[in-house]
């Protein structure tokens, strides 16, 4: 596995439509292994691949309950509604409000394109709707009711000294 280099808002490509995956091969597996890994290493919960370039259909999700790669996800079911904050990996130091359904049935295929079915309440229907958004060229902070905040670099920098990886400035 080995880290891929994200693209950051303004990229054209994040604004793309990605094409469905056909057939599963060893390329594209390896694809969702490192999408996972390079997502785990930017503490982030969701990641979809045309966010380190690649227009394929694949997103991974980890919300704290094992990782999910889904190909091919396909909104099923939606209801209820949810407003809360929401970040992005290619919108670093950044968060906003964003609506979405409290609860989603997801249907595509795993990393194995067998058939995969998740239904989701929460923090992972939130995930689900903002990678399935990505595969549609759609970017959070489109949704976003007000304005953009700041995280709050204060409280980055302590728990990077924390783990002692901090780089110095
Ligand atoms: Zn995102």
């Amino acid at each position: 596995m080995a880290l891929r280099d994200l693209r950051y808002d303004g990229d054209p490509i994040l604004s793309k439509k990605s094409h469905p995956v056909k057939e599963m091969n060893d390329r594209l597996k390896t694809l969702a292994d490192d999408m996972l890994e390079t997502m785990y290493a930017d503490q982030g919960v969701g990641l979809a691949a045309v966010q380190v370039g690649v227009l394929r259909r694949i997103i991974v999700i980890d919300v704290g309950e094992g990782p999910i790669v889904f190909v091919n996800p396909v909104l099923k079911e939606s209801d209820g509604e949810q407003v809360g904050q929401e970040g992005c990996l290619s919108v670093p130091n950044k968060v906003g409000i964003v609506k979405r359904p409290e609860h989603v049935i997801v249907e595509g295929f795993d990393k194995e394109m067998k058939p995969q079915t998740i239904e989701g309440t929460g923090l992972l229907a939130r995930a689900l709707c903002h990678e399935m958004d990505h595969l549609d060229g759609i970017m959070y902070t489109e949704k976003v009711e007000g304005d953009l905040m700041d995280v709050g670099s204060e409280e980055t920098e302590s728990e990077e000294l924390k783990n002692g990886d901090f780089d110095g400035e």
